[in-house]
C-alpha cells in the first residue's frame, strides 16, 4: 500500500507532514512511501534524505495511486480531486466551520482524520498534534516578543548599570502558554500568568511564574472532564477583566493563548488595555487565527495600537517548521501505526475504535463525525 506525503500548497505553510524518521517507520510497517518533491524543502527535509530513508519522489499527480495521504492541512478542492476514492486523508483538518468543505472529502469518497481531534487521552499522548504543535507555538511567541521587543529581557548588571529585566503576563495557560512561561523564565523575564482553569494554578506556580486571577466559586468548577476550559459567564469575564486590566498596564510583554474547543477565542485584551501599557510594549495574540485573544489584533500581521506592537503572525508552529514537522510527521504514523495489522502488515481500519472514532470526519462516502452532522454512529 502506497503513502503519499503531500507538498503543501498554502503559501503560509512550511511544515511538512513527513520526516527522515517517519518514512523509515512507514517502510518498516510495510508502506511504500513516495514523497511529493520538495515537500520538505522549507522544513530543511531534503528529497535526497527522504530517499535515503528509502522513499520514492513523486509528483502531485502520484498521490492518485495513494492509500494513504499525509498532509498537514486539510486538502482543498483541487487536491481532493487528485485523490482516489476510498483514500485515507490524515491532516489538521480545522474543522469547525468548515462543514462544506468535509462534505467534499465525504462526496469524493476520502476517509479523512483530523489529528486536532485525537482525545487527550494517555494512548494518545504521542498523536497528540495539539499538544507537539501548541508546544513550539507558546516558544515561538515569546521569540517573536523579544524579537519586537527593543529591550533585553533578562535583568542585566553591568559596569555601564543595569538592565531591569522584563514583564511579560502569559494569558491562558495551556500547552502553548506553559511553554511560553517556561521559555519567558529561561529570557530571565519576571513572568506572571493567568488561566480560568483552577488546575493550572499549580503548574504555573512549578513553573516559578505569578498566578492572577479572580478565585471564585465559578473559577473552581470551570473545567471540563475533557481538561479544556468552559466559557465563563459574562459576570466573571467582567470581575477577570478588571484584574487583568490592572495587572496589563504594568507589563513589557503580554502573550496570549486562550482558547476555548470549538468556540470563538475569548476577548481578553481590549483596546483600552493596549492604550494602558507603555509604549514599545509587546502583545502576542497566539489565539489571532481564531478571533483572537487581542482587540486590534490582525492575523499574519504586526500593527500598532498606542505605541505598542500588537503581533498577530500566523501559523506560528510555522514559523519554527523544522522541528513542528518533526514532532508532527512523528504524530502521523505514530497514529497511522494503530490502523495497520501487525500480522499482514496492511491497512485495517476498525472504525469503533476509540481513536479512529474521535477523528474521523467522513468513511463511505458520507459525513461520519457527530459533531460535524454525521449521524451513523
Ligand atoms: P487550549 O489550547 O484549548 O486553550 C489554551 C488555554 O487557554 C487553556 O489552558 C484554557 O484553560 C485557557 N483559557 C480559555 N479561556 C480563557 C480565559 N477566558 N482566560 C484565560 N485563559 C483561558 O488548551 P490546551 O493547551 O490544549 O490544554 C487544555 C488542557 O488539556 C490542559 O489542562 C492541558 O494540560 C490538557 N492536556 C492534556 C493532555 C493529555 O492528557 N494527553 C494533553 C495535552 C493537554
Amino acid at each position: 500500500e502506497i503513502v503519499f506525503i503531500a507538498k503543501e500548497s498554502d503559501p503560509n505553510e512550511g511544515r511538512v507532514a513527513g520526516s527522515v524518521e517517519s518514512v523509515k517507520k512507514l517502510k518498516s510497517l510495510g508502506f511504500d512511501v513516495v514523497v511529493e518533491a520538495g515537500a520538505g524543502l522549507r522544513s530543511r527535509m531534503l528529497d535526497a534524505e527522504y530517499e535515503k530513508a528509502g522513499a520514492r519522489i513523486g509528483t502531485a499527480a502520484h498521490a492518485k495511486g495513494a492509500d494513504v495521504i499525509l498532509k498537514v492541512r486539510r486538502p482543498t478542492e483541487a487536491e481532493i480531486a487528485g485523490y482516489k476514492s476510498g483514500a485515507i486523508v490524515i491532516a489538521i483538518m480545522d474543522p469547525y466551520g468548515n462543514e462544506e468543505a468535509i462534505a467534499a472529502m465525504a462526496g469524493a469518497g476520502l476517509t479523512a482524520f483530523a489529528m486536532e481531534l485525537m482525545p487527550r487521552i494517555t494512548r494518545a499522548q504521542s498523536m497528540d498534534v495539539l499538544s507537539s504543535q501548541a508546544n513550539l507555538a507558546g516558544y515561538q511567541a515569546v521569540i517573536d516578543a523579544a524579537h519586537e521587543y527593543d529591550r533585553a529581557l533578562p535583568m542585566m548588571m553591568t559596569a555601564a548599570g543595569t538592565v531591569p529585566a522584563a514583564k511579560v503576563f502569559v494569558m491562558g495557560a495551556g500547552v502553548a502558554g506553559l511553554q511560553a512561561i517556561a521559555t519567558a523564565r529561561r529570557l530571565g523575564a519576571m513572568v506572571s500568568a493567568t488561566d480560568v482553569r483552577p488546575a493550572a494554578k499549580e503548574q504555573v506556580a512549578s513553573l516559578g511564574a505569578k498566578f492572577i486571577a479572580v478565585e471564585d466559586e465559578e473559577f473552581k468548577a470551570a473545567e471540563t472532564a475533557g481538561g479544556y476550559a468552559k466559557e465563563m459567564s459574562r459576570d466573571y469575564q467582567a470581575k477577570q477583566a478588571a484584574l487583568v486590566a490592572e495587572h496589563i498596564a504594568k507589563q513589557d510583554i503580554v502573550i496570549t493563548t486562550a482558547l476555548i474547543p470549538g468556540r470563538p477565542a475569548p476577548r481578553l485584551v481590549t483596546h483600552e488595555m493596549l492604550h494602558s501599557m507603555k509604549p514599545g510594549s509587546v502583545v502576542v495574540d497566539l489565539a489571532v487565527e481564531r478571533g483572537g485573544n487581542v482587540e486590534g489584533a490582525e492575523a499574519g500581521k504586526v500593527t500598532e495600537v498606542g505605541g505598542v506592537k500588537v503581533v498577530g503572525h500566523l501559523n506560528v508552529p510555522g514559523r519554527i517548521a523544522a522541528s513542528a514537522s518533526l514532532l508532527y510527521a512523528k504524530n502521523l504514523v505514530t497514529f497511522l501505526e494503530t490502523m495497520v495489522s501487525k500480522e499482514t502488515k496492511t491497512l485495517k481500519l476498525d472504525m469503533e475504535d476509540e481513536l479512529v472514532k474521535a477523528t474521523a470526519l467522513t468513511h463511505g462516502g458520507a459525513v461520519v463525525h457527530p459533531a460535524f452532522g454525521g449521524a451513523n454512529r
